[in-house]
């Protein structure tokens, strides 16, 4: 068979592998406890079932625009009013299947052959491979001092003259990170000044913990949207726990959407009516389900947290957003993929190896989970390494002793 040489440098993507993999193992009746995924366990919004429920039920499910459906796109202006002050036109706004699909469709847009994106270390895994797929070339800065907070002077260190955007991602998936508003300021600044593309992945922008705030960079520019090199990537995935909805927007300045709706027309005609109607339904409907989520996971993050302070020689940053902790567990293995396979056939928990997200020898774990698979997750990787942890557990109904420390 004949594939590209470039689709086949493309990696699979760990963590939709690892669903797949702990859809498996249940579906063989294994207790496998996922803390890989990264979807809030909560119930569709009622507002959003219902408004889709009513498109579907016109029987009238057809092509629509292919930025969006208007009314959807009038409920996201009134989102970035609302959430980043700022009033943007409909011309602005372009909505895709998942925020995935429009960070595709934006770097197709602006990145030329061999040019260079910065990303910062730890990043999610599409990053990368998405800059690949358009030609460019990641360009990955990772903070030297073993924190997951990026620095200016190695971002600036690692700009060149083909650098066409830096993706900044905060709350950060994966290491839980709200980047300083400090931080936010410097490199808008930096890139307004070296016309170098901001794009602001804000998937998680209200996900924060202990009065926390993501600051809107729309706040640090004195541009114009339309001369802005702010680009802001967003969407109902996290925020709502509606991650099979698929949609996602982004804002950008006009000409750069209408060069993106075009190739989105070429590619996908337009996302799905019934789907961009839940998301209107979540978007103008009670937005009290947001504020009990944050709990709930700000909850889960505690736990999490007072679980693995007892974990001898595992070294763990508090998240202050996201639903993720990335831990250091170098004390036990310095490969990340041969731990994480370890503790999925040993212990039944799914977590996803840090070499993916640019940092290796840690496991990304979810706490988006109950609290139950949060506890038990993290006792059961525990048991699995530490030899201070009392070597027999129970995993479903089976007893089972440690004989490998
Ligand atoms: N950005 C980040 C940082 C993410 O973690 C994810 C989902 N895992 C996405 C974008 C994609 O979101 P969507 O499901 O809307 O495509």
């Amino acid at each position: 068979m004949s594939v590209s040489e470039l689709a086949r440098s493309i990696i699979e993507s760990p963590t939709l592998r690892l669903n797949e993999e702990a859809r498996l193992l249940r579906e063989r009746g294994e207790p496998v406890i996922h803390l890989g995924i990264g979807e809030p366990k909560n119930k569709t919004p009622i507002s959003a079932i219902l408004s889709s429920a009513a498109k579907l039920s016109q029987g009238d499910v057809k092509y629509c625009p292919t930025d969006g459906t208007p009314s959807l796109k009038k409920a996201i202006i009134r989102y970035t009013e609302e959430h980043y002050d700022k009033v943007v036109a409909p011309e602005n706004i372009i909505v895709s299947a998942g925020a995935k699909q429009c960070l595709y469709n934006l770097l197709y847009c602006i990145l030329n052959p061999q040019d260079e994106v910065v990303i910062l270390a730890p990043y999610w895994v599409s990053y990368p491979e998405m800059v690949k797929m358009c030609y460019g070339v990641p360009v990955i800065v990772t903070p030297e001092d073993g924190s997951f907070h990026p620095r200016m002077e190695d971002i600036e260190r690692a700009v060149s003259s083909n650098t066409k955007a830096i993706i900044v991602n905060s709350p950060n998936n994966p290491s839980g990170i709200v980047y300083s508003e400090a931080f936010i300021a410097k490199i808008i600044d930096f890139c307004e000044r070296k016309k170098i593309y901001v794009i602001m992945d804000d998937i998680y922008h209200k996900l924060v913990f202990d009065g926390a705030t993501a600051p809107p960079a729309y706040r640090f520019t004195t541009k114009d949207l339309e001369d802005s090199r702010v680009i802001v990537v967003n969407g109902i995935a996290k925020l709502y726990g509606m991650t099979g909805f698929r949609v996602g927007w982004s804002v950008a300045p006009r000409k750069l959407t209408e060069v993106m709706t075009n190739v989105q027309a070429q590619t996908t005609s337009c996302g799905s009516p019934v789907m961009q109607a839940g998301a209107e339904g979540a978007l103008i409907g009670l937005q009290s389900m947001i504020e009990a989520l944050r709990l709930q996971i700000q909850n889960n993050r505690d736990v999490a947290m007072r679980e693995l302070s007892s974990f001898t020689g595992v070294k763990t940053h508090k998240p202050n957003g996201t639903f993720y902790c990335l831990p250091d567990f170098r004390a036990y293995s310095s490969s990340s993929v041969e731990l994480s396979k370890f503790l999925l056939k040993k212990a039944l928990v799914v977590t996803v190896p840090g070499r993916e997200f640019g940092m290796e020898g840690h496991l990304r774990l979810s706490f988006a989970g109950t609290v139950k698979d949060v506890t038990e997750g993290i006792a059961r990787i525990k048991w699995a390494l530490d030899p201070n942890s009392p070597n027999d557990i129970y995993i479903g109904d089976k007893k089972l002793i440690r004989d490998w420390l």
